[in-house]
């Protein structure tokens, strides 16, 4: 797809059949696909909604918590108690015992890991059963299971240890608790891969090839040809019982819709056009993005170092379009573009919208639990493991790590 300055958006040769191509048809709740949404919505036009909100949420008091992730949209983080990323977010929940629901302005993984730390008492709600994330869904548990026996057959499944990133469904968490991994995020990723490789020559990681690449090969010192991408619509992956053995990084075949749409071309195109500007973007961009980048790192880093950035700098910001408005709004003394010229918003955490809050609110006050995630016992508590694996690690925070 060609943006109007004339680069070519990444586009992955073959989508994954499970990319989400179905919002808002069918029903599916284990899988991050969309789903339909019950009940009846207030209309978008609505002029009372900002009213009915807040009336809603006065209403709940402290037995509700509004969570609501930095690529929300205004109208929404507008009644966000808390905004963050995914982990921090799921963290503030378990901070927050005393609120009998947890309303997850995110996607549907965001809301299976509140629940996996929250308490059994507290029931966490997500506004609209739609809102999945494409790349969680691009690793399917059963996909995960049979790439596994590949690497049984291989005879390298011993020496690997899976690592999957925060942005994976409960039961790809869970698959890595079982089998002696952790979870990482964008922000750990190193530690995580270090302490990886300290327990096996090998890793597999899920399910975002860019992070796990960027991490390996920028901050680990290993080589491209150190990784091989496991394409799990091929035959054992698209890979030989050889090249798994000589690999020391085994990459899922996946990837962020909107990260991956960024371009070097773009980095070329921002430089011409905002001469002395600093390129920041975050791991889930392609490497050659990266690599042509002056800064990288995670949501949270972003913010931090734009806000600490001197007056008169200019940044161009390779993440989500709402987070970038924001920082822009924010840092009115410092010039913030966005990488791209074509606008890209991530489609399906913008699904929640002002009417699906209101709707789960009132439900909420009315007694009825709207779009509950509840994760089954055996899946949180091996997903917990791989969780408490990472928080485990040197330097990552514990401050509320739940009991
Ligand atoms: S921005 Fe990318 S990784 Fe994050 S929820 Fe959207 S599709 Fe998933």
């Amino acid at each position: 797809m060609a943006d109007s300055a004339g680069t070519v958006a990444f586009v992955d040769p073959e989508p994954t059949p499970l990319a989400l191509l179905l919002l808002g048809h069918g029903s599916d709740p284990d899988s991050e696909r969309g789903v339909d949404c019950p009940g009846t919505l207030p209309a978008p036009s609505d002029p009372g909604l900002v009213e009915r909100a807040r009336a809603a949420k006065d209403a709940l008091g402290d037995r509700v918590f509004i969570l609501g992730h930095h690529y929300q949209r205004d109208e929404v983080i507008a009644f966000a108690d808390v905004t963050g990323d995914s982990f921090k977010l799921a963290q503030q929940a378990a901070a927050h015992p005393e609120a009998d629901y947890i309303v997850f302005c995110g996607v549907h993984f965001m809301a299976e890991s509140a629940d996996i730390l929250t308490s059994s008492s507290q029931q966490v709600v997500l506004p609209d059963l739609a809102a999945g994330c494409s790349m969680a869904d691009m690793a399917e548990i059963s996909q995960v299971e049979e790439c596994w026996r590949v690497l049984q057959e291989a005879g390298v499944a011993d020496v690997t240890v899976p690592i999957t990133y925060m942005n994976s469904t409960a039961a790809i968490k869970a698959f890595t608790g079982r089998h002696g991994g952790a979870v990482c995020t964008s922000s750990n990723a190193e530690r995580s891969l270090a302490w990886a490789f300290e327990q096996g020559e090998k890793v597999l990681f899920l399910p975002d090839q860019h992070l796990g690449r960027n991490t390996a090969v920028r901050d680990l010192g290993l080589s491209l040809d150190d990784c091989v991408v496991y394409n799990p619509n091929k035959p054992n992956g698209g890979l030989t019982a050889e090249q798994l053995r000589d690999a020391r990084m085994i990459l899922w075949r996946g990837h962020c819709s909107v990260h991956g749409r960024f371009t070097p071309d773009c980095v070329d195109e921002v430089r011409e056009r905002i001469p002395g500007v600093t390129v920041i973007v975050h791991p889930e961009c392609r490497y050659d993005v990266v690599k042509k980048a002056d800064v990288v790192g995670s949501t949270e880093k972003i913010i931090a170092t734009i806000s600490a950035a001197a007056p008169g700098t200019a940044w161009a910001v390779g993440t989500e379009l709402n987070l970038v408005k924001r920082l822009a709004l924010a840092n009115p003394d410092k010039e913030i573009a966005y990488l791209d010229r074509t606008v890209c918003y991530c489609s399906t955490m913008n699904r929640i919208d002002l009417p699906h809050l209101v709707w789960a609110l009132e439900s909420l006050v009315a007694g009825t639990v709207v779009n509950r995630i509840e994760v089954d016992p055996d899946t949180a508590h091996w997903a917990r493991v791989a969780l408490d694996r990472m928080l485990a690690l040197p330097g990552v925070s514990t401050a509320a790590k739940p009991d």
